[in-house]
């Protein structure tokens, strides 16, 4: 397609975060959109590396509430977007071994009750007789909530894409941003590899990228890339089809089925920021030995495939929702390594604030970037 030399707002990134938003500005009437990604396809940053996971359970308020709106339009996404997104409710069990946690997890299991999220408090019996396959002799207590589960990140952002297209969005592969454009203190363009496109609206939804972006308007955007990696297996037919997306809380280490086989992950604590997305090959023999420590199933499989991708981490490690401080550059990234369930909602929540000025279905307005500057961090537990 060819570059436009004008837009009404160009939105920077065609992962989940820029095509929601893409779509249901869209949806809304807005016109002379463009969205512009550098790569050759869509979904290859963060989200088309991620596990799939979506829960409810989380440890903030603000991340429930996210939940709470964003997974049921994954639900209805067939319906309202066209495109089947293979929504598996095999539910998340945490599994929790260090008292510090338990104690954490009890509050954090009271406050999603509190706002609707049926999540069950088992106890250390309850998670073994859940999880035959593991050894889990250390597990103190475990929480599980039956409705979250695993999507298809590539169809979700597919299918935000062709709905944003056959609304007349202009989207644009190998149309790497370059630079920004701004006068005093407001944006007047973008500087791509394709030529310039002149916008008084930007928004900023480059995921692990967004502080480069960030720069090229002079603002400073707190998001960190941070590697994450894992691995799948061949098929192990003694894994039930309804093993759920299990989460070892104090190793990071989670487990859930991928195919006929398994993905299994961990955070490394000691991964330091940066772009490189090769797969750290010590870190993966550190992640299969604890895996199997606990699944020593695992034997009996070989690795089907593996990668690496990035999280975009904040400090507080919520996302960033809004304005900056260059009138005109807005922001939806941030969401440290659980934003392809809440890409939905974030891009639905961007459209309510770029065309009805307020976030009307979720009040993020907390979630800014000035909170950092101001010192209003949020803090979240759940994230591994
Ligand atoms: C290993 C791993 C596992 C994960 N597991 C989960 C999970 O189970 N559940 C969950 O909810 N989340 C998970 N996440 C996090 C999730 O993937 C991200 O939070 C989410 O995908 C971020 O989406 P995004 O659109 O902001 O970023 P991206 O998908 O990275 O999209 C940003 C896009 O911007 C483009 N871009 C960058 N710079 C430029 C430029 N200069 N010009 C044009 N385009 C540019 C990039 O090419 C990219 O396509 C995981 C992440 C990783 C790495």
């Amino acid at each position: 397609m060819e570059t436009p030399s004008t837009a009404d707002i160009v939105i920077i990134g065609g992962g989940v975060m820029g095509a929601s938003a893409a779509y249901h500005l869209a949806a809304r009437g807005m016109k002379n959109i463009v969205l512009l990604e550098r790569e050759e396809f869509f979904g290859q940053g963060a989200t088309g590396r991620c596990a799939g996971g979506v829960r409810y359970q989380f440890a903030t308020g603000i991340n429930i509430k996210l939940s709470l709106a964003s997974l049921p339009m994954i639900e209805r996404f067939k319906d309202e977007i066209g495109q089947d997104v293979n929504y598996r409710k095999c539910g998340y069990l945490f599994v929790l071994t260090d008292p510090k946690d338990v104690t954490q997890f009890e509050h954090n299991v009271k406050l999603q009750n509190k706002l609707g999220v049926p999540t069950q408090w088992l106890n250390g019996d309850e998670v073994r007789k859940r999880l035959p396959l593991m050894k889990l002799d250390d597990a103190l207590a475990g929480t599980f909530n039956p409705n979250d589960g695993l999507v298809d990140p590539n169809s979700v952002v597919m299918g935000y894409i062709n709905a944003a297209q056959r609304l007349g969005v202009k989207i644009i592969n190998h149309a790497e941003v370059s630079g920004i454009r701004v006068s005093g203190d407001k944006v007047t363009g973008v500087e791509t590899v394709r030529g310039p496109i002149e916008t008084r609206s930007i928004l900023n939804a480059a995921g692990p990228w967004s502080a480069q972006i960030g720069r090229m308007a002079g603002v400073d955007i707190p998001i960190q890339p941070i590697r994450r990696q894992l691995f799948t297996t061949t098929p192990l037919p003694e894994v039930p089809p309804d093993f759920p997306f299990v989460i070892d809380f104090a190793q990071s280490l989670y487990v859930h089925r991928e195919g006929d086989g398994l993905l299994i992950g961990m955070s490394n604590e000691d991964q330091s920021p940066g772009f490189d997305q090769s797969v750290d090959e010590e870190f993966e023999l550190t992640n299969l030995e604890a895996a199997l420590q606990r699944m020593p199933l695992l034997q009996k499989a070989a690795r089907a495939a593996h990668w690496a991708g990035l999280y975009e981490v904040t400090p507080d490690a919520h996302p960033i929702f809004g304005k900056t401080p260059v009138d005109g550059f807005l922001i939806v990234s941030g969401f440290s390594g659980h934003g392809f369930m809440h890409g939905p909602i974030a891009g639905k929540l961007m459209a309510e604030y770029i065309l009805a000025g307020t976030f009307q279905t979720v009040n993020v307005s907390a979630l800014d970037l000035a909170r950092f500057a101001e010192g209003r961090l949020i803090q979240e537990y759940n994230v591994v």
